[in-house]
């Protein structure tokens, strides 16, 4: 472990800086999307409204369309808020939305959070929606805030979601890894715990009202003017913060021991967290408001091995300033 790299150079930070605003500027969602986007959401407002003309019903937008970091090709998710019962059972909505020229109609009734999946063939959008899920609206409220206090999480959040793409390790329900949202509550966590911090503990503010949403404190401060300067006092370039991340969650972080929290803004021990009776080695991830769940469960022990390699192995790359290799489409071997 000594003889791990602990700093870029100069010309390696440059370079690599370099290159990370260059792909970030390519990942950006580009006008005529976010008009693809925009233009499904009022067509799924219309149906919906024609089919249930009684019911109030509102379209909220959560996920990536809601928290700033989606990319030109991310899908759009939607929470349906309503008094309708019969709209609770997803797939009712499927059946209306199958009738209307979506394709690909998926009801997934049995989940936690019933969803339906759709593809818009006409506005080439995809898309996910549940009914009444109120915490993931505020848990994506949460996540843009961060956003916004500080310049270098957008772009640094938006490229780890992209290497995890590539690499085939952002796919939670399919492959068993971790959900792009866990990937950016380790992202948040990192930045909170440097040295200066980047990030403040936005759930841990003194005077803060509790607010209580399906039985969970879901309160957090909004105030993003008092954070403006928060993180400047942390000169890192965008280079050093990816070459740190692969770096801490690579080989310094113990998985064994440790939960990441973005609520208290630090490392809790599983032992604090009363997690270490699962017998689980595995990385563990704490959601901000639903404090039992682990968001890192959705991957076993041999998921979780192959995304330590690769963490790994992004940081090798990462320390000679290779993105592009880093970032290599993952092929499986044939
Ligand atoms: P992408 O651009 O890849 O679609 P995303 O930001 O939309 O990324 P997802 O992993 O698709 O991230 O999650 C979408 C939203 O669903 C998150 O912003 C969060 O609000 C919610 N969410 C996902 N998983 C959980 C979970 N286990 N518990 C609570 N909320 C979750
Ligand atoms: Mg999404």
């Amino acid at each position: 472990k000594s003889d791990l790299k602990t700093r870029l150079n100069h010309e390696e930070d440059e370079a690599l800086t370099r290159d990370m605003q260059d792909l970030y500027s390519r990942l950006l969602p580009s006008a005529e999307s976010e008009q693809r986007r925009t233009r499904f959401i009022d067509k799924l407002d219309r149906l919906l409204r024609g089919n249930w003309p009684t019911s109030s019903i509102t379209v909220n937008v959560f996920g990536s369309t809601g928290n700033n970091l989606g990319t030109l090709d991310s899908d759009v998710d939607i929470c349906i808020t309503t008094d309708c019962r019969e709209m609770e059972r997803v797939c009712s909505i499927a059946e209306l939305l199958a009738q209307n020229g979506m394709e690909r109609v998926v009801c997934v009734s049995s989940a936690k959070v019933p969803i339906v999946k759709v593809w818009d063939p006409e506005l080439q959008v995809a898309c996910d929606i549940n009914v009444n899920n109120p915490l993931a609206l505020e848990n994506t409220d949460l996540v843009r805030t961060y956003v916004d206090i500080d310049s270098r999480v957008r772009p640094l959040a938006m490229i780890i979601k992209y290497w995890a793409k590539r690499r085939i390790l952002n796919d939670a329900a399919l492959g068993g890894t971790l959900s792009s949202y866990t990937w950016i509550c380790l992202a948040l966590n990192f930045l909170q715990t440097r040295d200066p911090p980047i990030l403040p503990t936005l759930q841990q503010q003194p005077k803060l009202e509790p607010k209580i949403l399906a039985g969970v404190n879901v309160s957090f401060d909004r105030n993003i003017e008092s954070y403006k300067d928060f993180g400047s006092r942390n000169k890192s370039s965008l280079g050093e913060l990816l070459f740190h991340f692969f770096r801490y969650y690579g080989h310094e972080l113990d998985f064994e021991q440790n939960v990441v929290s973005v609520r208290l803004g630090r490392i809790l021990s599983k032992v604090e967290k009363q997690w270490h009776l699962l017998q689980d080695n595995r990385l563990c991830v704490e959601e901000p408001f639903n404090l039992s769940r682990n968001l890192a469960n959705t991957a076993d022990d041999t998921s979780m091995r192959g995304i330590h390699m690769e963490l790994r192995r992004a940081f090798e790359l990462i320390g000679e300033a290779k993105l592009e290799d880093c970032c290599e489409q993952f092929e499986y071997p044939k």
